[in-house]
């Protein structure tokens, strides 16, 4: 398993997100935080 849960929920559907290499992935919404972006934090 290379995913693991990232700790917080999606802010669109409160489902878990899975941190993905350097992405917060949704199972329905797709990529969620990327850490290229200014809201990121880890
Ligand atoms: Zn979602």
């Amino acid at each position: 398993m290379n995913e693991e849960a990232g700790g917080r929920p999606c802010p669109r559907c409160s489902r878990q997100l899975y941190h993905r290499h350097c992405k917060y992935v949704c199972p329905d919404h797709g990529v969620v935080y990327d850490c290229a972006d200014t809201f990121y934090y880890d």
